[in-house]
């Protein structure tokens, strides 16, 4: 029987724990919230959610969970979703002084609040292949979101998969995003995954459309089950 965790330190994990246990009890799936290492111990895979990512990555090394997580992510699949995303990332600009505590799990540069303060939330429809009825956009939903600056593709590193972008024209006013982008700009990218794990700028949990939970079962948990 399968497990996947979810971080609950701070910020959306109870919205998480909500929509991915529409797409566990179909499949056999236990989910649990994850505080300590004998918690984390228990999962087969995790989601880090949305919040703060200072703060959470503050509330991990007081927990003692920083290095267990580090470890964790060289083994099994995790999802990153906005702050969790920042977590995942090798580099991160835009963050305090002195830097912030990072998994690095993720060949990807961010910035932090990367759309800047001017417009530091929207919404914006995604079309992302793979996922069930994947003809029907999914609502894109970025509060405060980091933007990605850079992938760093190498040989020494699985694969970087584009698993969304946004749409050629959203994102008007914020001062990231004032002059059109490219759509070949890394900064267009708002989901990718990396080897066993992916991250989302945005946060599907806060939709009630739960077929991201279901892709990233489908995508980065099932198939790293079989390979282990
Ligand atoms: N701005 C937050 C951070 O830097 C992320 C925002 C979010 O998770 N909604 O951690």
């Amino acid at each position: 029987k399968l497990t996947v965790g979810i971080l609950a330190l701070q910020g959306a994990f109870a919205e998480h724990q909500t929509a991915l246990q529409k797409v566990a009890s179909a499949r056999k799936i236990t989910v649990c919230l994850v505080r300590t290492p004998d918690d984390l111990q228990k999962c087969d895979a995790l989601i880090i959610p949305g919040g703060e990512s200072t703060t959470i990555a503050l509330l991990a090394k007081l927990a003692g969970l920083l290095e267990p997580l580090r470890q964790f992510s060289k083994e099994k699949p995790i999802w990153g979703t906005c702050a969790g995303a920042i977590l995942l990332a090798q580099v991160v600009e835009n963050t305090k002084k002195g830097g912030q505590d990072l998994l690095g799990s993720m060949s990807i540069t961010v910035a932090r609040n990367g759309w800047g303060s001017q417009v530091e939330s929207f919404e914006a429809p995604l079309s992302v292949d793979g996922l069930r009825n994947s003809e029907k956009p999914f609502t894109g939903v970025f509060i405060r979101a980091p933007v990605i600056l850079a992938l760093h593709p190498s040989p020494d590193v699985p694969p970087i998969h584009v698993v969304a972008r946004l749409p050629v024209g959203t994102v008007p006013k914020s001062s990231a995003a004032s002059v059109q982008l490219d759509p070949d700009d890394p900064r267009t990218i708002v989901a990718v995954r990396q080897g066993k794990h992916m991250m989302t700028t945005f946060h599907p949990e806060l939709t009630k459309d739960g077929r991201f939970h279901e892709y990233f079962v489908q995508t980065c948990v099932l198939p790293s089950l079989s390979m282990s």
